[in-house]
């Protein structure tokens, strides 16, 4: 072995890509020598913290690619608030089983009932799991799309959209499609279908979004693919800041009533 110079085996591990390692080499012999490790047990340990960063890496990386527009964990949302919403089944969507599957999730609600701040929490909780995410508002999907298409690239972006193992589509309905638009949005869907889950929020009622769409038939095609394999959870109830502040007593009167969706809710997978 060539022990010539002193950073030899610092060199070593740059080269391996063992930069934890490397970096708390020192504290890592100090402790394998104060608990007596045998070689054995202070490889695992050198492994397990070399391990540790590699995923902790990965996970903030992933973070930054999802695009996420804000920072929200399921250990931040209020389910006391929201009994419309089963904890068991939240939880079990965070696992990413259902990536694995190919399902899809819809989060429908009016709004400030918590569908994005579920979504982004999902999201961050699957990252962990070890899946890729990608947030997109559906507008700025669609007006992607759109440009794409437009200059020759449609291709490029589906198959930038189709990658991810979840794609989170947010506010799908708060505008209607262009004409146009529909169709591509069904391409990326058809895309997607069974290779990689969809995680969609809406304000609108599945019933409502042949007029989303714009085109009953395209809709029918899109929903047809969405809902084979879906989870459907439905929020009910008002904005959640407008009734902190009432709680608080900043505002007096009721605020005013949002339409309540009524999609029947689907515990698990129907199809
Ligand atoms: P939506 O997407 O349904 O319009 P958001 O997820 O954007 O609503 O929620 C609006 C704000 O209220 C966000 O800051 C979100 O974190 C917060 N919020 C909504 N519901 C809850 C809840 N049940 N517990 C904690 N915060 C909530
Ligand atoms: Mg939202």
């Amino acid at each position: 072995m060539a022990f010539e110079t002193p950073d030899h085996l610092e060199r070593m591990l740059t080269r391996l890509k063992l930069t934890a390692i490397r970096d708390q080499l020192d504290g890592l012999l100090d402790e394998a020598g104060r608990g007596e490790l045998t070689i054995r047990e202070a490889l695992t340990l050198f492994c397990e913290r070399e391990i540790a960063r590699k995923d902790q890496r990965r996970i903030e990386m992933s973070f930054g690619l999802a695009r996420f527009p804000f920072v929200r964990d399921l250990s931040g949302f209020d389910f006391e608030a929201q009994p419309s919403v089963d904890k068991g089944q939240v939880r079990d969507l965070a696992t990413g089983r259902f990536i694995a599957n190919g399902e899809a999730v819809l989060l429908l609600g009016p709004p400030g009932v918590g569908k994005t701040h579920l979504a982004v929490a999902i999201g961050r909780e699957v990252i962990v799991a070890g899946y890729t995410v990608l947030f997109v508002p559906a507008m700025t999907l669609v007006a992607t799309l759109a440009k794409a298409h437009a200059e020759g690239r449609l291709e490029e972006k589906l198959a930038h959209f189709a990658k991810p193992k979840l794609l989170i589509v947010d506010e799908l309905g708060y505008l209607p499609f262009e004409p146009d638009a529909a169709h591509l949005f069904f391409q990326l869907v058809s895309r997607r279908y069974e290779r990689g889950a969809l995680l969609v929020t809406s304000n609108r009622a599945i019933g409502e979004w042949g007029s989303v769409f714009g085109d009953a038939v395209v809709a029918t095609a899109i929903l047809d693919r969405m809902l084979h394999h879906s989870h459907v959870i439905t929020i009910r109830g008002e904005s959640y800041r407008l009734r902190e502040k009432r709680r608080s007593g900043l505002l007096q009167k009721a605020a005013p009533a949002h339409p309540t969706i009524n999609t029947s809710k689907s515990e698990g997978v129907s199809s």
